[in-house]
């Protein structure tokens, strides 16, 4: 029955984070993962998660009943407030669900809107998360994944100009537009704050749907309101329905734990009860409940001052670090005089940088000098540290100039 199935290209992600842990070369690196890593390129559980876990466990009323099935009721009060802002004035109409992490966010958005708008395309930044295909293609391959022009891989700039002449030229009412909220994966370069007003603008003339994907609030810039600018800006700013998809695998570094929640900003009250009542439905025939573990911790650090003011000395440390890698691996580049543009490094924000090696390149990284990044060239900053930072700059400027 099931001998006849198409084989499809295993993960590249997952496959590089196999190929890794099997290497046992001692000055191995992996620049693959979206993961953080620190000073040592360990795992790093944050301070504000620890003493939240502490708390939770050391209260003997802490069980192991399901949730509702829209989830933790304190986590999605304050998600909401986290990414629309603690005054949300129109919380009243922002439908929120609990998902398994922001793949769930983004899947049960994208089978939502199949389900309730039946879109013609959904628009995704060309280059992407590898999972926006992934998803739209298995949610409904009848949804025309159509691709914006984001970024300039030779300048590794935004292609702004074309990115506005496609959506408004091509782009048809009702269509979908995915973007990143910040730290866009994989490029590291967001829009500044007048292209996303453009953006806004062309999303409200064309009156597209616009599906906010924030993996990385807080972690990109440390701020969390900078961090969510431009869903705020969509939000208030314009009348727009809108979806937001909202992760917090990485700004908690609770990658296992698949914590996530789905909103969906309704404007009025009645489309907000029917989109609760679909999305509760979806959910239901999938999960039936999210798990409990991690929205206890998210909504236990977000509930509690001293908690929350010691995560974001968290977040900061994690994008300082980052920031301060960018840096390191800049300098050593230029110090070696390696063959290619680099300064991109330094501003890009989040996890990650695109590099413009090219496959063979990569290749070469991976076979002689146990460094591993995506066959796309991305390389996630969190793998470098002060110990091996030199190293893979000596290792890149070899493959540029052999
Ligand atoms: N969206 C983007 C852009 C991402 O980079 C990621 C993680 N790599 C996710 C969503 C989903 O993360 P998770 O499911 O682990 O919360």
């Amino acid at each position: 029955l099931f001998a006849n199935l198409s084989e499809a290209e295993p993960d590249a992600a997952f496959a590089l984070i196999e190929a890794y842990k099997a290497d046992n070369f001692p000055f191995k690196v992996d620049l693959s993962p979206g993961f953080y890593r620190d000073e040592d390129a360990r795992p790093w559980i944050l301070p504000s998660v620890e003493k939240a876990k502490q708390q939770l466990w050391s209260d003997s009323t802490t069980d192991h009943e399901h949730l509702p099935i829209l989830g933790h009721t304190a986590l999605l009060d304050r998600a909401q407030s986290l990414i629309f802002g603690a005054t949300c004035k129109d919380a009243a109409t922002i439908a929120s669900i609990q998902t398994i992490a922001g793949t769930g966010a983004n899947h049960l958005g994208a089978l939502f809107l199949a389900k309730a708008r039946r879109p013609r395309s959904v628009w995704i930044s060309d280059p992407t998360w590898i999972n926006h295909h992934e998803i739209w293609q298995w949610v409904d391959s009848r949804i025309e994944r159509q691709t914006y022009p984001y970024f300039n891989k030779q300048s590794f700039t935004i292609n702004f100009e074309d990115t506005i002449s496609t959506l408004k030229l091509k782009a048809k009412e009702g269509d979908i537009v995915i973007f990143h909220g910040c730290a866009h994966n994989p490029t590291g370069i967001d829009f500044t704050k007048d292209q996303w007003k453009a953006v806004a603008a062309v999303c409200e003339e064309k009156n597209l749907v616009p599906f906010f994907d924030v993996a990385y609030q807080g972690f990109a810039t440390g701020d969390l309101a900078e961090d969510a600018w431009s869903v705020r800006h969509f939000f208030y700013n314009t009348s727009l329905e809108m979806l937001v998809a909202q992760s917090f695998s990485k700004n908690f570094g609770l990658y296992g734990e698949r914590v996530g929640v789905l909103h969906v900003v309704c404007r009025t009250e009645i489309a907000k009860s029917k989109t609760l009542n679909m999305l509760s439905r979806l959910s239901r025939a999938e999960i039936t409940t999210a798990p409990i573990n991690g929205a206890r911790i998210v909504a236990k650090v977000l509930g509690d001052a001293d908690l929350k003011q010691q995560w974001q000395k968290d977040l900061l440390h994690m994008s300082h670090r980052m920031k301060s890698m960018r840096k390191r691996l800049l300098d050593a580049l230029l110090k070696y005089q390696t063959p290619g543009s680099w300064d991109h490094i330094l501003t890009d924000i989040g996890m990650f940088s695109m590099t413009g090696l090219q496959p063979d390149q990569i290749r070469q990284l991976k076979g002689i000098y146990h460094i591993y990044l995506l066959p796309s060239g991305r390389i996630s900053i969190t793998g470098l540290t002060e110990h091996n930072v030199e190293y893979v700059a000596m290792s890149i400027n070899k493959v540029v100039t052999t």
